[in-house]
């Protein structure tokens, strides 16, 4: 089965990641909603960037804090598109602190983005994949997601709930030929890890060269960071149907960090 005419909602793809998955998933046809915090002309060129390569592609601004905006980013898709065939949730957010430092708002906000979506998108979206009986969805959880590092206790703890909340979902509609799997990135250097470069080096008293280099790279024993082209064929392979029983699972792209 093609999955070329698919239709792909991608949270947080006006950038990094989610954004890079956008860009692999047009090539390979699947028409896109994109989603995130941007500016409309930053919203234009990635929009006109993916109908260039053949597929239509629409932009929702739902705010992933908010239920009932993502409510209607699901309901706007299936409008506009009449169903939703893969749901990669790839918003997120960081905050480096040690934990009797970590904003309490800093905490709320990491887990309503990082986890809570995540819930809410697949809570609506799984009707539309029942009555098709097709299904993708795929979690950008992180390394973070199954082992810790300090001092970003939120995003520790959002990425392990949401290896979890992959399992039950997997579990929940695994005779539907609806698959639910994570993905565990490595440092990918996106906006994200750039911007937590500083306050890394700030906790732990080192240079932000030393943050790069025996802190990030230390953990990717191929001394590579991910990039992006690399997660959205993971992405696509997931989606294909070689990838039909692989459910309630993780794959690392790590460089080979959780496997010391
Ligand atoms: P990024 O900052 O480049 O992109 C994050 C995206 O999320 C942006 O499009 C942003 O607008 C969007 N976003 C943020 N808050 C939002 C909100 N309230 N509502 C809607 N959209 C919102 O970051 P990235 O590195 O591409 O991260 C993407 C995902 O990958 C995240 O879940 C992150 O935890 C995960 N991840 C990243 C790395 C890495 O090294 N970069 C590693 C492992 C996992």
């Amino acid at each position: 089965m093609s999955i070329k005419g698919k239709v792909a909602v991608i949270t947080g793809s006006t950038s990094g990641i989610g954004l890079g998955i956008a860009q692999g998933f047009a090539r390979a046809g699947i028409n896109i909603v994109i989603n995130g915090i941007a500016e409309q002309a930053v919203v234009d060129g990635i929009l006109a960037e993916l109908q260039g390569y053949g597929v239509k592609a629409i932009y929702h601004n739902a705010d992933m804090t908010k239920p009932e905006q993502i409510r209607d980013l699901i309901a706007t898709a299936a409008k506009e598109f009449g169903t939703v065939d893969i749901l990669i949730n790839n918003a997120g957010i960081q905050k480096v602190a040690p934990i009797e430092e970590f904003p309490d708002s800093a905490w709320d906000a990491i887990t309503a983005i990082n986890l809570s979506s995540t819930f809410h998108t697949t809570k609506a979206v799984l009707p539309l994949m029942r009555a098709s009986g097709w299904g993708r969805i795929i979690n950008i959880a992180s390394a973070h997601g199954l082992v810790a590092s300090p001092f970003k206790s939120a995003y520790v703890a959002a990425k392990h709930g949401v290896i979890g909340f992959t399992k039950t979902t997997a579990l929940e509609c695994a005779e539907q030929n609806i698959t639910c799997n994570a993905i565990c990135p490595g440092y990918v250097m996106t906006p994200l890890v750039e911007k937590q470069i500083a306050d890394t080096a700030a906790a732990r008293s080192i240079t932000p060269e030393q943050v790069k280099n025996d802190v990030m790279l230390k953990a990717q024993w191929t001394k590579k960071f991910v990039e992006v082209e690399e997660l959205a064929g993971t992405a696509l392979f997931l989606c294909s149907q070689h990838a039909q029983n692989i459910t309630g699972t993780n794959i690392s792209v790590d460089g080979g960090w959780t496997a010391a």
